[in-house]
């Protein structure tokens, strides 16, 4: 693709759009960058070689990347950009969005001649930075395959589904990360309160059947040493699992558990703070047990 173009520089818009200008230098293609704070595309742009855009140019790329908060958020930027789109570009939508936001952007954009794809991304901050994101999509096959190649920031891509099945997996995996987060932590407060080295702990729980990314990675490094460094904000993730519970109800489905996690994660989004990371849940755990985790 000669010409893309990425919204939102945020924490993972950053080193994603970074990717895709590292690709376009092989290549020879070129990165338009837009963000609502436009001082963050100049930063970028002088950063990374991208060009900082207005909003209205991003129009001409080929594919159009974004990543948002919240559908809601693309919502509004579709909003802004729609006079200006082409028929034949595509828009890959890299939000941990809503299945039912996926539907009627998809339905709107095609009103223009722009085929919409959901593609949101795990690996987190890291995982962006090495370019070694997972990709869950959502869309019809061939326009899925016809966008593959252009995915700089992926090891792996995966087409989960028609319009909406990547958000929908990204969803119950963050419910899954917040139930594995929030029952290891509940495990290790009772340790903890009982006098026993967490450290040693978590040395069993890892190398026997109670493990997971929480205990191996997230918690060891995040939360026994009190750092919480905020790369994945709280009140995205009580967000994410909301939007699980929506995938839930839309099947009738039954999950009392991603229930209970889901307003167990709301409550420490407001409790602690929303743009606090996310394993800062632990520390609403750890006051419902006046006992630190570490
Ligand atoms: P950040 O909060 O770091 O960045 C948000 C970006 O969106 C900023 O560029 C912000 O612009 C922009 N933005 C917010 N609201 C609007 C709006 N209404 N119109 C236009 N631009 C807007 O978020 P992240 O990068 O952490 O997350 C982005 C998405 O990726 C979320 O859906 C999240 O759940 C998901 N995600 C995050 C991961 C992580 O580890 N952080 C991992 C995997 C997925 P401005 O700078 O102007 O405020």
């Amino acid at each position: 693709m000669k010409t893309a173009a990425f919204l939102g520089l945020g924490a993972m818009g950053v080193p994603m759009a970074a990717a895709l200008a590292r690709r376009a230098a092989e290549t020879g293609g070129r990165v338009l960058v837009w963000n609502r704070h436009a001082d963050k595309a100049q930063a970028h742009a002088a950063e990374y070689g991208t060009q900082a855009a207005a909003l209205e140019d991003v129009g001409q790329a080929g594919v159009i990347f974004s990543c948002l908060p919240t559908s809601a958020d693309v919502d509004e930027v579709i909003g802004q950009l729609e006079g200006h789109l082409n028929p034949g570009t595509v828009w890959v939508d890299c939000t941990s969005g809503h299945p039912d936001a996926a539907q009627s952007q998809r339905a709107r954009l095609l009103t223009r001649g722009v085929r919409f794809l959901d593609a949101p991304v795990s690996g987190g901050v890291s995982g962006a930075v090495a370019a070694t994101l997972t990709v869950m999509l959502g869309g019809p096959a061939d326009e899925v395959e016809a966008v593959r190649g252009e995915l700089a920031f992926a090891g792996k891509a995966v087409h989960v589904g028609d319009t909406g099945a990547g958000f929908a997996v990204k969803a119950v995996n963050n419910a899954l990360l917040a139930v594995n987060l929030w029952a290891a932590g509940e495990g290790l407060a009772a340790l903890g309160r009982g006098g026993v080295d967490l450290g040693a702990a978590l040395t069993v729980i890892n190398a026997s059947s109670g493990r997971s990314n929480a205990t191996e990675n997230l918690i060891p490094a995040r939360v026994l040493t009190r750092d919480f460094p905020p790369t994945f904000g709280l009140g995205l993730l009580a967000k994410d699992i909301a939007i699980a519970l929506d995938v839930v109800g839309g099947v009738r489905g039954s999950a009392p558990v991603l229930a209970q996690v889901a307003a167990l994660t709301r409550a420490a989004a407001q409790m602690i703070g929303p743009d606090e990371d996310h394993t800062a849940l632990l520390k609403l755990v750890e006051q419902m047990n006046a006992q630190e985790i570490k």
